[in-house]
């Protein structure tokens, strides 16, 4: 038996026969296109993505009963990023000035953005960079001319399917029935495939290293979808040790098909606000459908990519529209800028950055820093906001705060906005409520003092954990002291949701932490009644939460608090299946 280390990407255990995709044909022949046949490529360029667009509607089709419109939304994404400007634009470009065949640019096309994506540091943008190798493979299977790989299709039997990698719509497509779950060499916990499978139910493991060439069809298989572990022709005895091991934690699979339940209440009756963090505007046509409360977390930072030049305040105000309009009759909190530090900055707005590179960017001209230094990129987007609030209830909220002055300068340029507005008579919501993130220690100790400014306050564990341990979040060699649940980082976020409860203002949390159903638990017990998340970990969330009882949270609450070290803090959250700590029986509530 081998054992194979990947990302358990969707929850369950499956077992049965590999069925190994064979891989889609090569981009074949680079070729030179003269000038005076650039047309005619083009021409076979526009027929394959047609032919791509038609492939991915029938699949779309098919798949529409057993998906549900939640999940449509990331096939809809595949056709739109076929009628992408940006990856198309460039693929015709480069048959166009480079001269390239239509194979090679489309490469060339999607190796320039996916370079792009890469390198940025948010995990969720990092991974679409597989959305747009999946557009060009699906282009590029149908500029082939040989015959197609097997990707896509159903084997005979029930199997378990081992691929180098799947698209979004080779999952949907493998939905009938006879996929027990599947396995790919590449891919992240992220990635539209994996959240493709946890919608199906599907186990599935990912980045697997080279199963797909490790194994073969008709080898014994056992996907432990939750561990990321594939056990690679086991004997019926290892299968049986192995499952055995897995027996408390057995019930996933079927908690994957229950109802999702909505609203999330606690048992005892304490209701919790689910919502949403939006990093894609695709995302908002899934709120109605997706039963959350509202928008936690509007990450402007998507105005700015994909683009060469500064987006200007029409195209800020068209999007902060359309949030409003998706969104209403509930809220939305619109993050303003949040570039900068290991983020980086966009082409468009390296512009007037200083030349050399800052000696530390995650401690530099970061978030609300770099707004204040460019008041007039600043004042574009405030002002935006402030016209589409006119449209719906909508909310500002400045990024990677760390004093007062800042606070006081961001209101005062908000002012500024307000008066222009006023003065050339254009509606806006002049109470419109203005919130800080409060990701750096300086922020969340000064808290109660800064409540006094503000409506809101929003807490960014991914930062909050990051600046409190000295630990930064994209550095591999530092991964494993990467802990928000150290105790460092739980008396901060007390301390904030004590202040937030005494000045009377809401206290949201929008980092990874909140979509961890264990740890959202303790974080209602500390007193955070809104919780703020992609949209695909709001399901198991709202289980959570509804399985449970607040008391008991607040017991856990308490008992963490008390915790000396973050593994013991660990060892609390995972010692319940419902949440109640192992602490003192009727602790009082911890805030
Ligand atoms: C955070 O820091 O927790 C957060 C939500 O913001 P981001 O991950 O975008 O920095
Ligand atoms: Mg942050």
């Amino acid at each position: 038996m081998a054992r194979i280390q990947g990302i358990g990407a969707s929850g369950g255990v499956a077992a049965g026969r590999a069925w190994v995709a064979s891989t889609r044909p090569s981009p074949g022949m680079l070729r030179r296109v003269p000038p005076e046949r650039a047309g005619e490529e083009i021409g076979r360029l526009e027929r394959a993505i047609g032919a791509a667009a038609a492939e991915l509607e029938a699949i779309r089709q098919a798949a529409g009963d057993r998906l549900g419109p939640g999940h449509l939304y990331i096939l809809d994404l595949g056709r739109l990023l076929l009628k992408d400007e940006m990856l198309i634009g460039e693929a015709r470009r480069r048959i166009r000035e480079e001269g390239l065949n239509a194979e090679w640019a489309v490469q060339a096309a999607v190796d320039h953005f996916a370079r792009f994506f890469e390198a940025l540091e948010d995990p969720y943008f990092r991974d679409r960079r597989l959305d747009i190798g999946h557009a060009g493979e699906r282009i590029l299977s149908h500029l082939a001319e040989g015959p197609r790989g097997n990707a896509g299709r159903e084997p005979e039997e029930p199997a378990i399917l081992v691929a180098r990698d799947l698209t979004p719509a080779d999952v949907a497509a493998l939905s009938g029935g006879k996929i027990l779950g599947f396995v790919t060499d590449l891919g992240g916990q992220t990635s539209h495939t994996a959240i493709m499978a946890q919608a199906l139910g599907i186990p599935a493991v990912v980045g697997a290293g080279d199963a797909s060439r490790r194994v073969s069809t008709g080898d014994r298989l056992l996907v432990d979808g939750r561990a990321g572990v594939v056990l690679l022709n086991p004997s019926a005895e290892e299968e049986e040790a192995y499952a055995a091991g897995l027996r408390p934690r057995r019930e996933a699979p079927e908690e994957g098909r229950s109802p999702i339940p909505r609203p999330a209440v606690t048992r005892d009756g304490a209701r919790v606000a689910i919502l949403a963090n939006i990093v894609n505007d695709q995302e908002l046509d899934l709120l109605p459908l997706s039963g959350m409360d509202g928008v936690g977390l509007y990450r402007s930072e998507q105005l700015y990519f994909n683009r060469r030049d500064f987006p200007s305040e029409e195209e800020h105000y068209a999007g902060y529209l359309r949030l409003a309009r998706a969104t209403r009759p509930m809220a939305a909190i619109i993050r303003t800028l949040d570039l900068g530090g290991d983020r980086g900055f966009p082409p468009a707005l390296r512009l007037g950055q200083p030349e050399e590179r800052e000696p530390n960017p995650t401690l530099g001209v970061r978030g609300i820093r770099f707004s204040l230094e460019r008041p007039d990129i600043f004042k574009r987007q405030l002002r935006a906001i402030l016209r589409a609030s006119a449209e719906g209830d909508l909310a500002l909220m400045y990024p990677m705060v760390s004093s007062l002055e800042e606070v006081r300068e961001a209101q005062a340029l908000l002012e500024e906005a307000k008066a222009e507005l006023r003065e050339e008579g254009r509606p806006f919501n002049g109470a419109i409520r203005q919130g800080i993130m409060v990701e750096t220690p300086a922020a969340a100790l000064c808290a109660d003092r800064l409540a006094r400014h503000l409506d809101f306050f929003a807490v960014g564990t991914n930062d909050l954990t990051q600046y409190t341990l000295a630990v930064d979040r994209s550095n591999k060699g530092v991964a494993d002291r990467y802990e928000p649940l150290h105790p460092a980082v739980l008396r901060l976020l007390h301390g904030v949701a004590r202040a937030a409860r005494s000045a009377g203002i809401p206290a949201i949390i929008c980092g990874e932490l909140a979509g961890d159903p264990k740890s959202a638990l303790y974080l209602v017990g500390l007193g955070f009644r809104s919780l703020s998340m992609a949209l695909a970990k709001a399901p198991a969330v709202r289980r959570a939460i509804c399985r449970s009882e607040l008391a008991q949270m607040e017991e856990l609450a308490a008992a963490m608090l008390e915790c000396e070290s973050a593994r013991e803090i660990r060892a609390l959250t995972s010692g319940s299946r419902h949440g109640a700590g192992r602490g003192r029986a009727g602790a009082r509530p911890a805030v």
